[in-house]
């Protein structure tokens, strides 16, 4: 077993800015990649909204640059998942062994099935110990599980349209889903492409009203209600897309062929959080609480958390001391690689803060 101060768990633009900072304030953090290091940017062909590059960086080398630039002032990087912690009492507790049914029951599997893995795991001894922690474990894009998305993925299927819409100019886009991101998503696409059609499975929205206001009063916005989008067709890259309406009335289905050059998927995101569910406040979507959180349990928290000057203390605090998170598994609103770069920066800071206020 060994003992850190600093242990950052996951490796996208939070986790690597959070290790970077940690490095440079001589704390040696270790950094656990988890199975897929890197993060989603790691699927990202050209970032041209991360400021500092002008003609634009191919998402896996940004990554891989972050990587390297932490690990010149000291962080370890350390490629393994982390499979169980203990956030009862300080030092923290973290297991890298992996269960007998293997690391799948991280991704899919009962609460119960996933109980009893942990439990199997923290019946060993912890690999480390850590002072604090910093958590970024991200979110993944729910994909929709149909023929051609994952292999026309950034060839004309895309999880984010602030990122990718510039890319769309004068092309048929698609967005899917009825939440506030597709309205989101839809608006962003306005701006450039051709047309934009919205696909949502039910014959009404879950946004917020005033977001489907803008979409609905949208004269480039069309919508097919009560439709699914059942195959991606493409050659190099996406041409069209198979689209299955139901007739609410008759239940009679049509499936028809729309000329697309862009497909949106943006049906909701899964923070990776399974394995500290039971540790630390999570919110009824999975996402980690912290007093920053853009939701009404983050104001709670913040509100628990004002000093008597009216400064809140350690924004990025989870609901255990010394626990900070950042990036994706906290941001239900930006999740931009900058947005998340700094939120890793200001978990660093407050970490640092921290040890330094219980002398560690
Ligand atoms: P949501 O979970 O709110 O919405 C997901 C949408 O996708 C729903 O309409 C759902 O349909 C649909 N959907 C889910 N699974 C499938 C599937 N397999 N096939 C087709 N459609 C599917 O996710 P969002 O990402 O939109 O939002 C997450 C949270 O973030 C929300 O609280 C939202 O308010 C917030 N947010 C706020 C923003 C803002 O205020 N500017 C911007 C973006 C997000 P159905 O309706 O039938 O369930």
């Amino acid at each position: 077993m060994r003992h850190v101060k600093v242990a950052v768990i996951g490796t996208g633009p939070a986790g690597y800015t959070a290790a970077l900072y940690s490095a440079r304030a001589q704390m040696a953090p270790i950094v656990f990649a988890g199975l897929e290091f890197g993060g989603q940017l790691m699927y990202t062909t050209d970032v041209e909204n991360f400021p500092g590059f002008e003609n634009g960086v191919r998402g896996p080398d940004l990554m891989m640059t972050m990587s390297k630039q932490a690990q010149r002032f000291g962080a370890e990087m350390e490629y393994s998942f982390v499979t169980a912690v203990d956030f009862s009492q300080r030092p923290f507790k973290l297991w890298t062994q992996s269960p007998t049914v293997g690391f799948d029951v991280y991704k899919k599997s009962s609460d119960q099935e996933l109980a009893a893995a942990i439990a199997e795991v923290r019946a060993q001894e912890p690999t480390f110990t850590a002072d604090s922690i910093i958590l970024s474990t991200g979110a993944t894009s729910i994909m929709l599980n149909v023929p051609g998305e994952q292999e026309f993925f950034a060839k004309g299927v895309s999880t984010c349209a602030v990122c990718d819409a510039a890319f769309y100019g004068e092309k048929e886009t698609f967005v899917i889903g009825g939440g506030d991101s597709a309205m989101e998503d839809a608006l962003a696409l306005t701006k450039f492409a051709t047309s934009v059609t919205l696909v949502h499975r039910r014959d009404s929205f879950k946004a917020s009203k005033i977001m489907q206001d803008r979409v609905l009063n949208h004269p480039k916005i069309k919508v097919l209600w009560n439709s699914e989008v059942v195959e991606v067709i493409g050659k190099d890259t996406v041409t069209s897309l198979k689209i299955k309406t139901t007739n609410p009335a008759t239940k009679q289905e049509n499936i028809a062929e729309y000329p697309a050059q862009g497909m949106f998927v943006a049906i909701g995101h899964r923070p990776m959080t399974k394995v500290f569910s039971k540790e630390i406040t999570l919110d009824p979507h999975g996402y980690i609480v912290t007093r920053q959180s853009a939701t009404k349990w983050g104001v709670e928290a913040a509100q628990k958390a004002v000093t008597e000057d009216g400064l809140l203390e350690y924004p990025t605090m989870t609901s255990v001391e010394g626990v900070f998170a950042a990036g994706d598994v906290v941001d239900v609103r930006y999740k931009q690689a900058i947005s998340s770069a700094g939120q890793g920066c200001m978990a660093s800071l407050d970490a640092e803060r921290w040890l330094e206020r219980q002398g560690l």
